[in-house]
């Protein structure tokens, strides 16, 4: 079995500006400790105003803590106002960013092409895509779960070599757990996790290419269920919106509940 270590990623989503920022990356730094970086890898994702607030921060005190951001252009650079490259995200120590994650889908119309050109753009600059993926409420009812998120995570692959696809992190989130307080079980979500996610990146790839990807389970996770979804077998962590915004809520996590 090989190493993969856990990973609490932070999805803080439009909130905090950049003087809020560091006060919760400070709270979440006198929160934690050396045995729990020991245990897991901790990472914010903040908006990117605040990147280089945190940036400093971790620098200059040293700290323990990865981030990223939400979001990155498919572009090097050019007239594409409004948006933020993998090369200036790498420029302020990203070490993470999401791809794709439900929200830019539904509110930003990015399709499974968009989200692959992405995750390449993330690795040119050396940048670690968490690729988010997963079904929304009328798929699943349709019990159609599994080979939609196969689907989506085929085509957010395509043409990645076998060092990539082993460096990247895949974040199985069903859309109707996001937010709304509805967890997947963790026998749920262990389901796709396998099924749906390493099972296709072993086709595609091979069985020892798959074993090295992490795959996160994210959706309403909070201290009272992280324990039970990370005692799944093809679970390697969560990525977290509203439990990552409270430092102690998301220290707990980092402690498994
Ligand atoms: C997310 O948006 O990635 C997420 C999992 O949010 P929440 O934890 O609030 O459901």
């Amino acid at each position: 079995q090989p190493e993969r270590k856990p990973l609490l990623a932070g999805n803080w989503k439009m909130n905090n500006n950049h003087l809020e920022a560091i006060a919760l990356v400070q709270k979440l730094a006198f929160a934690l400790d050396a045995a729990d970086y020991d245990r897991a890898e901790v990472v914010v994702l903040p908006p990117f105003t605040d990147l280089r607030s945190v940036q400093t921060l971790v620098d200059g005190d040293k700290l323990s803590i990865g981030y990223g951001a939400q979001d990155l252009s498919r572009h090097e650079k050019g007239a594409y106002t409004g948006e933020v490259s993998g090369s200036m995200l790498a420029k302020l120590g990203c070490s993470y960013v999401l791809a794709g994650h439900s929200e830019r889908r539904e509110y930003h119309a990015e399709d499974d092409a968009l989200v692959n050109a992405k995750v390449k753009a993330a690795f040119a600059h050396g940048i670690t895509p968490i690729l988010c993926v997963g079904e929304g409420l009328e798929v699943r009812k349709a019990a159609n779960h599994v080979a939609h998120t196969a689907d989506q995570v085929r085509k957010a692959v395509d043409g990645l070599t076998a060092e990539q696809v082993e460096r990247l992190v895949v974040a199985y989130e069903p859309v109707w757990a996001i937010g709304t307080g509805e967890v997947a079980t963790p026998d749920d979500a262990q389901e796709v996790c396998g099924a749906a996610v390493r099972s296709t990146l072993a086709e595609l790839y091979d069985e020892a290419t798959a074993a090295k990807t992490r795959v996160l389970y994210g959706g309403s996770v909070k201290p009272d269920n992280i324990a039970g979804i990370m005692d799944m077998a093809d679970i390697d962590g969560a990525l977290v919106g509203g439990a990552s915004l409270k430092a102690d809520d998301f220290a707990k996590l980092v402690r498994l509940g």
